[in-house]
């Protein structure tokens, strides 16, 4: 994908739409990002360009919202909720323990909600927070010294938490939120409408070239994928671009099996780190040139990728003096409200 389609492509759904039509990919893209996109009754999506995306359900008596975002992401998303119902906003899913989706979670504790999530993202929390929990500063004070919004808020981890699922179900709408493996990070869980069969993903699956690799794995990933595809969604509303339908998961997956299998190529030809990274520009060319996976393709972002699918399969990362993913890394995270130290650790 050339620069100019992956920017217009970042600002909106003109060049998504555009690749409809000339690019034959199946993809539904019919909200504008920062609008209210009525997915179906009483379930919403707004796609975020700064944050992560958000998500909200409108259940017989109260609103469950999906996604948190940044502190500034929440308060955007407050009245667009207010305007929809004056039901009250009673819990906030955060689909896992990464700033663009949780640190905004003050907000709707503020405004009577309870932060829920999977177990897992409290164990990521305790990792890379550890600021918050009485140790050395960590992401959040990090992302603070770029962020005022956390200058003036806190983090709020969740605290109901479920180890595999749980369940909100009115009679009318259900929403499952579920764990169904390790993916972008060590502890994502998706909610899943089985009605309506809409799938809200977060950073499991996206749309566009916003795969952050560096807390999960990618092997897995590919494997988690394969669990969310069964689920049979028609629609998936992912954590960052616009919302797509059903194949959007088989092509999120196709990415990391094409980028896994160029990187696996080389490693059974005995190449070493360097040489693979010296073929980075090839594998890009390799993996855009295939329609069906070149919008999940930055060249910025694939050394990062790369070198973590090479220390997945051998232990070994890139040559240091030369790694062209510490910035692509440091970069992305700024974005992701993870910058924690002057290089991103990897974890495999
Ligand atoms: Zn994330």
């Amino acid at each position: 994908m050339c620069d100019m389609t992956r920017r217009e492509f970042m600002a909106g759904s003109t060049a998504v739409l555009g690749m409809i039509s000339t690019g034959g990919i199946r993809q539904t893209a019919p909200a504008q990002a920062g609008k209210v996109d009525k997915v179906s009754t009483d379930i919403f999506f707004h796609q975020d360009e700064e944050g992560c995306n958000t998500g909200w359900v409108i259940l017989e008596d109260y609103v469950l919202v999906i996604d948190a975002n940044f502190p500034t992401g929440a308060k955007q998303a407050l009245p667009q909720i207010r305007a929809l119902t004056d039901r009250p906003i009673r819990f906030a899913f955060d689909t896992h323990h990464h700033g663009d989706h949780v640190y905004g979670n003050q907000v709707f504790v503020e405004n009577g909600a309870v932060p829920v999530a999977h177990t897992g993202v409290i164990e990521e929390l305790r990792k890379y927070e550890t600021g918050y929990y009485g140790g050395q500063p960590g992401r959040w004070e990090q992302a603070a010294k770029q962020r005022p919004d956390l200058k003036t808020t806190r983090l709020k981890p969740p605290s109901v938490l479920f180890p595999t699922e749980l369940i909100f179900d009115d009679g009318k709408h259900r929403v499952e939120l579920v764990h169904l493996g390790v993916a972008h990070t060590h502890g994502d869980a998706l909610a899943w409408l089985p009605k309506e069969r809409i799938l809200f993903s977060g950073d499991t699956c996206v749309n566009g070239p916003y795969n952050f690799v560096g807390d999960g794995n990618v092997e897995q990933w590919v494997k988690t994928l394969d669990a969310a595809r069964k689920l049979g969604a028609q629609i998936v509303c992912p954590g960052h671009g616009p919302r797509g339908d059903g194949d959007l998961l088989g092509d999120q997956q196709a990415f990391f099996q094409a980028l896994r299998n160029q990187v696996g190529k080389m490693v059974s030809a005995k190449k070493t780190a360097a040489e693979i990274q010296r073929a980075l520009d090839q594998i890009s060319a390799e993996l855009s040139a295939d329609a069906r996976i070149a919008r999940f393709v930055a060249k910025t972002e694939l050394p990062a990728q790369a070198e973590k699918v090479l220390m997945e399969m051998t232990g070994t990362r890139f040559p240091a003096a030369q790694r062209p993913g510490d910035e692509a890394r440091v970069r992305h995270a700024h974005q992701h409200g993870l910058y924690h130290s002057s290089r991103i650790e990897l974890e495999v």
